[in-house]
This record gives C-alpha cells, sequence and structure tokens, in this order.
C-alpha cells in the first residue's frame, strides 16, 4: 500500500528491512547502542562488525534521538540507529519520544544525503508500545516531514508481522483524510 505527499512517496510492506534496497535503514536501537534481539539482532547479524565497532564509539544515544551508522554488509549505505521509548502507561512523553524517533531518524538521513529510507515499528517490539498509536504516529510524523523537507522522496515501513502490517495501513488509510 501506498500514499502519495508532494513528490513522494510512504509505502507499507510486510518483509525484512535487513534485506531492504534503500540508502538507510532504520534501527531500533537501546540507548547503550549495544545491539540486543529483535530487529537490532538481526541488524547486526546481517551487517557484521563494522555497525557495532562504529556504535562502540557513538556514547550511546539518547531516547527520542538517532546517530548514524555504515551499512556494513548491508545493500542499505547507512543504519540509522533510532532509541524508541519503552512503553509505561504513555503518560511519561512516549508518544513525543516515538514521533522525534522518526523526526530524527528523517533529519539525520536527509543531512546524509539519503533519498530512501526504511522504517521498522519502533517500541512495537520489547518496548511495548500499543501497535495502533505507535502505528498513527509513525505514519503522522513522517506524513508531515515530507510536507515540509524535500529530499526524501521514498519512505518505506517494513512490517516484520501481517497484523503489524495491516495495523500500520489502517494507520495510513486514516492518514489521507486529515
Ligand atoms: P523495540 O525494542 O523498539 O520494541 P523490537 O526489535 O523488539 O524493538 O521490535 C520492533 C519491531 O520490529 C517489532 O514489530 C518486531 O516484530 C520487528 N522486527 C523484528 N525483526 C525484524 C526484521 N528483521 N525486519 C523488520 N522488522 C523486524
Amino acid at each position: 500500500m501506498e500514499m502519495k505527499i508532494e513528490d513522494a512517496c510512504i509505502e507499507i510492506v510486510q518483509g525484512d528491512i535487513t534485506r531492504e534496497q534503500v540508502d538507510a535503514i532504520v534501527n531500533a536501537a537501546n540507548s547503550g547502542l549495544r545491539g540486543g534481539g529483535g530487529v537490532d539482532g538481526a541488524i547486526h547479524r546481517a551487517g557484521g562488525p563494522a555497525i557495532m565497532e562504529e556504535c562502540r564509539k557513538l556514547g550511546g544515544c539518547d531516547t527520542g534521538d538517532a546517530k548514524v551508522t555504515t551499512g556494513g554488509n548491508l545493500a542499505a549505505r547507512y543504519v540509522i540507529h533510532a532509541v524508541g521509548p519503552v512503553y509505561r502507561n504513555g503518560k511519561h512523553g512516549e508518544a513525543d519520544l516515538l514521533a522525534s524517533c522518526y523526526r530524527r531518524s528523517l533529519e539525520l538521513a536527509l543531512q546524509h544525503g539519503c533519498t530512501s529510507v526504511s522504517f521498522p515499528a519502533i517500541s512495537c517490539g520489547v518496548y511495548g508500545y500499543p501497535i495502533p498509536e505507535a502505528a498513527a504516529i509513525a505514519v503522522r510524523t513522517v506524513k508531515a516531514f515530507l510536507k515540509s523537507n524535500r529530499g526524501i522522496i521514498y519512505v518505506r515501513f517494513v512490517l516484520f508481522s501481517e497484523d503489524v502490517r495491516r495495523t500500520f495501513e489502517d494507520a495510513l488509510n486514516e492518514a489521507r483524510e486529515s
């Protein structure tokens, strides 16, 4: 499924983000940038040790922020390590922090000359963010960014499971009307 925004396009697909042929893929990292399970583990496994070598030099990353490394052996030139919030009850600034992750990732992608970026469902795994809320924030934030910035022409949400993919599609459909 896709949506056009100005000269750009948001696309939602189901798949493994490590296989994406884009300029940058975004990692759902932790604040230590130490690697871990889920999509983080998959990216480090597929990309090889060069990514962790760079991560070690970055001194961690605040929640809501992002940092860039090489893509190592991946087809993507860069990995943008974004640190999403751990969801508690929604009253700890989680929504703003999650939106900030998407915005910072796109800002960094632009700064590095990327025109295509793929995102996973940040915070939607072990960090426990309710998927419908996270999907709405993700789609809304990316849409707003593409409306007010030129340069990135292709943003893909690459969702691992069918239910998460469907939930993101629902969010994209709702965003069409707003
Ligand atoms: P977080 O700690 O931010 O919650 P997780 O890695 O636990 O991050 O989960 C984020 C999302 O990434 C989940 O929806 C999970 O199913 C998904 N995921 C796991 N592996 C991959 C992969 N290889 N490609 C894309 N998405 C993935």
